[in-house]
């Protein structure tokens, strides 16, 4: 017979944003709800995060203590909320030395903060969490937008600009219930994954390159069971309305693509806010 597992639950925030919790301890990657117009984005106005949006957020019914924040690169996208989520919480901020710098600036405490070192084992209650080396795909005309680091803490307010992407990494997250990686950005350096196998992947794909070259270096290479696209959602629109796609993310190719692999993955959509019992699925 087989044996019970433990529970084991997955949330999408949108974008990069997911909660990953057992029955004791959560985990935020990239969390990311605040949201501006995509006209502040592209005036270079100051981004402010909904610390309001925020508390409400974390306040959810159900939504388990939440131990770590991490991020996967230090775009706006990824890492405007997340060290407001972590003063919130009192949770441990993992990033590049970029994404460490923005949250210096909110403050927080330098004893809050811990930089992610490649392939290292990182415990936090039953998970075990490693930094993968990555890289950000070609999101804008087939460039990576706001290349260069955060060399200062960022206090007060800024503009996308400022956040400068830094280093991009995916997090294989191991748990005894199943493993998952997210991969939010979607590039990829040749051989990342040797050696590396996943149960689940969150993958992100707005602003991938070709869709078949992607899946063949990233859920096939990890021999997924399950892929669950991200990073999809137009996130210059408020999680108060409707959901759409980004533009040009090319969504039903994707599907198209992805789909002629159904032996060997099964592709999964999950909406935003809902929470999965991943453990059933493996
Ligand atoms: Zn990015």
């Amino acid at each position: 017979m087989a044996q019970k597992k433990d529970p084991l639950y997955l949330t999408w925030m949108g974008t990069a944003g997911v909660l990953i919790e057992d029955d004791h301890d959560g985990i935020l990657i990239d969390p990311y709800i605040s949201r501006p117009g995509l006209l502040s984005v592209v005036l270079g106005l100051s981004l402010k995060p909904d610390r309001d949006a925020i508390e409400k957020w974390l306040t959810r019914p159900g939504t388990k203590n939440i131990r770590a924040v991490l991020v996967s690169h230090s775009h706006f996208d990824h890492c405007l909320d997340a060290p407001f989520f972590a003063l919130k919480t009192n949770a441990l901020f993992i990033g590049s030395k970029s994404a460490l710098n923005a949250a210096r600036g909110v403050p927080l405490d330098e004893s809050g903060l811990k930089e992610a070192g490649i392939g290292r084992d990182i415990k936090i209650g039953a998970f075990t969490l490693r930094f993968i080396e990555s890289a950000h795909g070609p999101a804008f005309l087939g460039r990576v937008p706001y290349a260069g680091t955060i060399d200062r803490p960022l206090t007060g307010r800024h503009s996308a600009r400022d956040y400068k992407l830094g280093q991009t990494y995916s997090i294989l997250i191991t748990h005894a219930s199943g493993t998952i990686l997210h991969h939010g950005s979607a590039g990829f350096i040749n051989g990342m994954y040797d050696g590396i196998t996943s149960d689940i992947v969150l993958l992100g794909i707005g602003g991938r390159g070709h869709t078949q070259t992607y899946l063949e270096n990233v859920p096939l290479k990890l021999n997924a069971k399950i892929v669950i696209p991200i990073h999809f959602d137009n996130f210059f629109v408020s999680l108060d309305r409707k959901m759409k796609n980004l533009p040009g993310v090319n969504f039903q190719e994707f599907l198209t693509t992805a789909g002629k692999y159904g032996n060997r993955f099964q592709l999964k959509i999950i909406s935003v806010g809902e929470k999965s019992a991943c453990h059933t699925w493996l």
